[in-house]
């Protein structure tokens, strides 16, 4: 669907009043279209239909109302000219890879990226005759090496999972372009509302909605944002002939997490923000990682491409994995699970789950310890989640003793 706004208005209320697609009911709440398929009043209007000659519903896996107010209301955000919601993250990292990809191209990724878009590109393209390379994305040196012979397609996550790295979005996009690469950014650890890699010279940004933007633990979806043309004769085929879709309950679920969005990623950023300062103090805690901390490696690049620092902390304690577990287990209000984004504060532990498949070096290269937790700080009192931390710390330190 394609999407365009005359409104100067700013982000909180976008995710309030844009794309409302109200129907003659007049509802307060967006609409939900609970149904597989729709009917026609005639024959003859089910030919035109399938003819293309007419506008008409024809079945959810092609279309949605409900569904088509998420993806409006997602491109209207990200100010991109057209967006495409899949079933899950994953849905729509494959879709944009897979649609665009075909055997003898050649992509070139950032090698710190979520688990399953590893091995996709590790595993499933070259299975497909396609070329990857996987490179340290901090690297000019190795972007430039990489990016000699023509590529395809350009893929980076900044900040990354689960170290945070922040790459520089612009100098890839113009390194990309100049190999004649489609350049796409998974933009799911920043969220819409804290960075924009269109405006820095992406070309398709990817969103798991499973996280912030549902942000409530409720349901899985993802959603693909590029210009109309790509959209329109790449993706769309392929994910509606491949089967690729959300369910229009989803949909209603994200839309009302949407509502919200801006107001938990501020919230939840400045309790980040709050607990990763507290964090950097406490004895027993060997390393703090948060990109809005003046002293994470690209503060100058956070501050040019992020709003804020967001919502997720990496931090290393004492005492190894040993000393992870204690802390890990000690808690009382932060929960163990591998998701993120969520209202309610997650930790994990990515040397034995999340980066388990990857080789000793590959984590040593992200950086990743046996110390090392992911944290996906919630909108709990950020108090609570210093005591919480603090407590943590000194179990990690007391299995040492
Ligand atoms: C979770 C996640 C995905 C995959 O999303 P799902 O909804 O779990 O399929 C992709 N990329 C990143 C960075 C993620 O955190």
């Amino acid at each position: 669907m394609s999407t365009q706004t005359t409104h100067t208005w700013r982000t909180a209320t976008r995710l309030l009043h844009e794309a409302r697609n109200r129907t003659p009911y007049s509802e307060t709440s967006d609409s939900l279209f609970l149904t597989s398929g729709f009917v026609y009043d005639s024959a003859e209007q089910a030919a035109a239909t399938f003819e293309g000659t007419i506008d008409h519903l024809q079945y959810s896996r092609y279309g949605n109302p409900t569904v088509d107010t998420l993806q409006e209301r997602l491109a209207l955000l990200e100010g991109a000219e057209a967006c495409l919601a899949t079933s899950t993250g994953m849905g729509a990292v494959s879709c944009a890879l897979l649609s665009h990809l075909k055997a003898g191209d050649r992509i070139v990724a950032s090698s710190a990226l979520f688990g399953s878009t590893h091995w996709l590109l590790s595993t499933l393209l070259p299975s497909y005759g396609i070329e990857t390379e996987m490179i340290d994305g901090r690297d000019d040196e190795a972007w430039d090496r990489a990016l000699s012979r023509p590529t395809a397609a350009v893929l980076i996550e900044t900040p990354s999972n689960p170290m945070l790295d922040v790459l520089d979005v612009q100098r890839i996009a113009d390194r990309a372009h100049k190999a004649g690469a489609i350049f796409m950014v998974d933009n799911v650890f920043a969220t819409p509302v804290g960075q924009r890699p269109l405006d820095f010279g992406a070309d398709v940004v990817i969103y798991s909605c499973t996280k912030h933007l549902d942000g409530q633990g409720r349901v899985m979806g993802g959603a693909v944002l590029g210009s109309q043309k790509w959209v329109t004769e790449k993706l769309q085929p392929f994910a509606r002939n491949t089967g690729n879709t959300l369910s229009p309950f989803n949909a209603w679920v994200l839309l009302k997490g949407l509502e919200t969005l801006d107001l938990r990623a501020r919230t939840m950023a400045h309790n980040a923000a709050v607990v990763a300062d507290a964090l950097a103090t406490l004895p027993g805690i060997q390393r703090v990682i948060y990109p809005g901390r003046k002293d994470h490696p690209q503060a100058a690049l956070v501050k040019k491409q992020m709003r804020d620092g967001g919502s997720m902390i990496a931090f290393d304690v004492v005492n190894g994995k040993k000393g992870a577990f204690a802390c890990m287990n000690s808690f009382e209000i932060i929960s163990i699970s591998n998701n993120l984004g969520d209202a309610r504060s997650l930790v994990t532990h990515p040397a034995t789950t999340t980066h388990k498949k990857l080789t000793e070096e590959e984590r040593a290269a992200l950086r990743i310890t046996d110390g090392s937790i992911r944290f996906s700080v919630g909108l709990e009192d950020p108090e609570d989640l210093i005591s919480e931390v603090t407590r943590g710390a000194q179990a990690a330190l007391a299995v040492g003793s």
